[in-house]
């Protein structure tokens, strides 16, 4: 079968969100068509796209409404149902299958999966009551941090313990009430990066520069590519990338987070098999962009070389930074910003983000932290 796709086909992205908005534009400046799933009418997504079917992402009528007005069907987020995937690949292509999809939505089989691949992780014990909680912080030693198995993002559904005696029991029952949970040593961390692969059906790949990520709050608040790590951290993380892509049989883009400690060792913290927000900044600093990619990666086209144009810090701005911004913007020539167009401002929810492309990272960087908008 030939799974290739030009200009002019149809492109359904199930999610409307600010990912699913930025793989429109990439897809719509190439001349595909595209149809978005949300329900949220005139979401993110919508707004840059053809059509939309307002529905919640595991209507099943929906998506396979969707999948038979689409020629590919992709997905911004990765907490979409693999039985539904399944279900609609009897009425569309859906070339990213549902291995990455599995492998990635359970913090377990995630962190087997990437030691199986042959790379280290965190220690970590699931576990499923309180009794084994008291014998994973004994085993591990504290500081320790709680997650949920499924469903956690921006640090949502983690708690951390740093002195077991002043631990908050009633919140760690809550969490295990949701389910089991993961319990990991929480590590010294020197630097968080990350690395985004994308690949298109016939397996060639195509891996961006590594990036650095600083967290607030454990939300993503700056990231800055080219990344000061050391040389053997970053030929590690390329090959991490590239054998995670091909034991994932991995089509689109995906984002592998990393840890690396003060004594320079690396550990994979997670797997994202979508474009991910560190990842932004390669709109303006790349030649092609993860969105891009991702796009050329299910329409299987074949896959550019990546390469940094000039570096880049992209910084975030939540519901409390975005009002503040847009009234500085005036003021900022080097600003490309970017407002997903979310209609409800809330605390903490990602809204839009700045890239600043500079000869000097250091100096941008330090710009970015004595400005106000990001003190709250
Ligand atoms: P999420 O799914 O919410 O992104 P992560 O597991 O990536 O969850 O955790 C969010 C952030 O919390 C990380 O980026 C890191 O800053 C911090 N963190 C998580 N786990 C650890 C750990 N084991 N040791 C140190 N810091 C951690
Ligand atoms: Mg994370």
């Amino acid at each position: 079968m030939d799974n290739t796709l030009l200009p002019g086909a149809t492109i359904g992205i199930i999610g409307g969100g600010q990912l699913g908005q930025m793989m429109s534009f990439s897809a719509k400046e190439m001349g595909y068509k595209v149809i978005i799933l949300d329900p949220q009418e005139n979401c993110s997504a919508a707004q840059v796209s053809d059509g939309q079917i307002v529905a919640e992402y595991d209507d099943l009528d929906k998506l396979i409404e969707l999948a038979k007005q689409c020629d590919v069907l992709t997905y911004e987020f990765e907490n979409v149902d693999a039985d539904a995937i399944n279900e609609v690949k009897k009425y569309t292509q859906v070339p990213q299958g549902t291995k990455a999809l599995k492998a990635t939505q359970n913090r377990v089989s995630e962190k087997n999966f990437i030691e199986a691949s042959g790379f280290k992780v965190v220690p970590h014990i699931e576990i499923t009551n309180i009794f084994e909680y008291h014998r994973g912080v004994e085993k591990l030693g504290a500081p320790v941090i709680l997650k949920t198995i499924r469903g956690g993002y921006d640090g949502k559904g983690q708690i951390l313990i740093e002195d077991p005696e002043k631990a908050h029991f009633a919140e760690i029952e809550k969490l295990l009430m949701h389910g089991p949970c993961m319990l990991e040593k929480k590590i010294d961390l020197k630097k968080e990066v990350s690395v985004i692969v994308s690949a298109n059906i016939r397996g060639e790949t195509s891996i961006f520069p590594v990036i650095e990520n600083v967290h607030r709050h454990n939300i993503l608040h700056l990231s800055t590519c080219p990344a000061d790590i050391s040389e053997k951290a970053e030929q590690h993380i390329y090959q991490v990338g590239e054998t995670l892509a091909h034991n994932l049989e991995l089509v689109g883009t995906m984002c592998i987070e990393f840890f690396i400690s003060e004594s320079d060792e690396v550990f994979v913290n997670e797997i994202a098999p979508r474009p991910h927000n560190s990842g932004h900044l390669t709109i303006e600093a790349c030649n092609i962009s993860q969105f891009d990619a991702h796009i050329r990666g299910v329409c299987n086209l074949a896959m550019p070389k990546v390469e940094l144009l000039k570096p880049a810090a992209m910084v975030n701005l939540l519901g409390q930074h975005l009002e503040n911004a847009k009234n500085e913007l005036v003021e900022h020539p080097e600003w490309h910003f970017h407002d997903y167009g979310k209609d409800s401002v809330k605390n903490n929810r990602k809204m839009g983000h700045i890239t600043i492309l500079s000869d000097d990272l250091q100096a941008t960087k330090q710009a970015i932290e004595n400005n106000s908008i990001w003190d709250v």
